[in-house]
């Protein structure tokens, strides 16, 4: 029965990766010059089920960076740490509506009511953390292994590169910091978000974060509670309203799921109770998101019925 199932799913899998390998739309990033290096080829799609069963297809060992979908895991961390008050007081829980690293948000706000998935509300939500900095990387780390089921590797190249190149986020913390979001020295804030950004993933690691988040906090694998069902919500909510940017609300038409994506070309979508699924593909659109990564889970969840509005 098992088996059947199991079949089922890969089956699934290889025919959403079938169908979209031939799309070339879109373009990797390329404002981090590491990230423009990556062939653009590579494809990958995952699926973890309620007992911590990985199904992947494609390219599933190949390591990226996260990137942004770490933004999902330290807000969990800091919900962990300090509460849900504090994240919606000093940093927000709204969707922009703006690209992810605008300065406007943050002007036009006066560094309130951002989210902590877009840059400006993830390096506050870094700073927000408790501790010394190597304190507060500790616990990044912690927290992200938990939740992949494996401590994750950080690509000191990618690191570098991106802190070569980082001259708008930096600006962005600042203004953060000067609008009392955090208190933390704003440029190791933005090295500390630099380093979560640059931790390696593969596609498989991506499922099982999605997988712990669609099982209540609780990682389907390891069986360790990684964060309050309570907060959980919360962590789904942002995702939802905010998790493909500027492009949240189109994508929640279409896909009826929370999601987060990365400009590594990773991507995690979360069916609440039921599944986590998570796709690697470097070519990104404009607001950041692989695009054959979203077209193959959209795919996927659809097969499956899963959607919050059905
Ligand atoms: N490290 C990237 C940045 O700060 C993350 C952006 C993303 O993945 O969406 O620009």
């Amino acid at each position: 029965m098992g088996d059947i199932r199991s079949r089922g799913l890969n089956a699934l899998l290889l025919a959403a990766l079938k169908a979209h390998r031939d799309c070339t739309e879109g373009a990797p990033a390329d404002y981090i010059p590491a990230l423009a290096q990556v062939n653009p080829e590579l494809f990958a799609l995952a699926l973890c089920t309620p007992d911590g069963v990985v199904h992947a297809v494609g390219d599933a060992d190949h390591p990226f960076s996260i990137q942004s979908i770490s933004k999902v895991l330290t807000l969990a961390l800091v919900l962990r740490e300090s509460g849900a008050d504090l994240v919606i007081e000093r940093v927000g829980v709204n969707p922009t509506g703006r690209r992810f690293n605008s300065i406007e948000a943050v002007e036009e706000n006066c560094g309130r009511d951002l989210n902590p998935l877009v840059n400006a509300g993830a390096i506050a939500t870094v700073g927000l953390v408790e501790g010394t900095a190597a304190e507060v990387w500790a616990k990044i780390a912690a927290t992200h292994a938990g939740f992949a089921g494996r401590a994750l590797p950080v690509d000191e190249a990618i690191f570098a590169s991106e802190m070569e190149a980082n001259g708008r986020n930096r600006a962005v913390a600042h203004l953060m910091r000067s609008y009392g979001a955090f208190a933390r020295d704003a440029d190791e804030a933005v090295e500390l978000y630099t380093r979560q950004c640059a931790q390696l993933v593969t596609v498989r690691d991506l499922a099982m974060i999605a997988g712990t988040l669609a099982m209540r906090g609780r990682n389907p694998a390891t069986g360790v509670q990684m964060l309050a069902p309570t907060d959980v919500t919360g962590v789904l909510a942002v995702m939802t309203s905010a998790g493909l940017y500027e492009d949240s609300g189109e994508w929640l038409f279409r896909l009826g799921l929370p999601a987060k994506s990365g400009v590594g070309g990773g991507l995690i979508v979360v069916a609440p109770g039921r599944m986590g699924m998570a796709a690697f593909s470097p070519r990104l659109d404009a607001a950041g998101a692989s695009v054959r990564g979203m077209r193959a889970l959209t795919d996927v969840a659809q097969a499956l019925g899963a959607n919050l509005f059905v």
